[in-house]
């Protein structure tokens, strides 16, 4: 529902406190502030890459929600891991969908839209159903790092999500990928087959390749353009102009 006008303030300000006060604690002690805080009007994003953020979740909160945007371009092994990851761990998985499927994509826009307009393509297929799979919460978290991008370098353990509303929860901010693999070995926690493969950030299958020697973990993604970022975690989300096959435009929904 994102919180009440009313209520904005008031969790804004209890995510800068939290910020500050939670900002040298654990991984698990952010999240645990947050899934007590906020319990069922809360969910977790993931993307399958790895479980670390699930793995906690299902010790600390059994039953937390997590959400995984089924885009159409997944690959098999991500699809796969989110299988294994449904069988292990003790959380509720909510799977969402873009409105169109990739074959009625393509009817209305013509085919192969994220190699014309990726930015188009993820409001379609990422940032429009994080929007409508965000609504019955108050609070989100996902794994994001500082280290990961430019634009997230700042990100705070918590921080006060404006565009949405929200109460965004960043218990992995300030990890680095020696943290992330560490957790993995002692917890035994699932992950993505492709991590060993040469694909250290995963997407669409589309938009990732392999990383060579020597390329920061997301030259995969978006290779060749300046897009670096899908839009969820932007504020305020990527928004795009589509030219559509009859050659009038429409303008695509800010995280909407
Ligand atoms: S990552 Fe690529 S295929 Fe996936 S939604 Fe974005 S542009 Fe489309």
């Amino acid at each position: 529902m994102a919180v009440e006008e009313q209520m904005r303030g008031k969790y804004a300000a209890l995510a800068a406190d939290a910020a500050a006060g939670l900002e040298t604690a654990s991984a698990q002690e952010i999240l645990g502030w947050a899934l007590e805080t906020f319990e069922d009007r809360m969910c977790i994003t993931s993307s399958m890459e790895s479980a670390v953020l699930i793995d906690m979740a299902g010790r600390l909160r059994p039953g937390t929600h997590i959400v995984f945007l089924d885009t159409g371009y997944h690959f098999a092994e991500t699809l796969a891991t989110l299988e294994q990851v449904q069988e292990r761990y003790p959380v509720e998985i909510k799977v969402v969908r873009p409105r169109q499927t990739v074959a009625e994509q393509d009817a209305l826009f013509g085919a192969r839209l994220h190699d014309r307009d990726p930015d188009a393509c993820c409001n379609l297929r990422k940032v429009e159903p994080l929007r409508r799979a965000l609504e019955p919460y108050d609070a989100w978290a996902s794994g994001i790092r500082r280290d990961e991008t430019l634009s997230r370098q700042d990100i705070g353990v918590v921080d006060w999500d404006d565009n949405r509303g929200m109460v965004k929860v960043n218990p992995l901010a300030a990890w680095t990928q020696d943290d992330v693999d560490r957790y993995i070995a002692e917890h035994d926690v699932i992950t993505n087959p492709l991590l060993a493969q040469g694909y250290p950030s995963i997407g669409c299958a589309p938009c990732t390749r392999k990383v060579k020697p020597g390329e920061s973990p997301r030259a995969g993604r978006w290779a060749g353009s300046d897009k670096d970022e899908c839009g969820l975690h932007l504020d305020p989300p990527t928004s795009t102009t589509l030219n559509l096959t009859g050659g009038s435009f429409i303008n695509l929904p800010r995280g909407q």
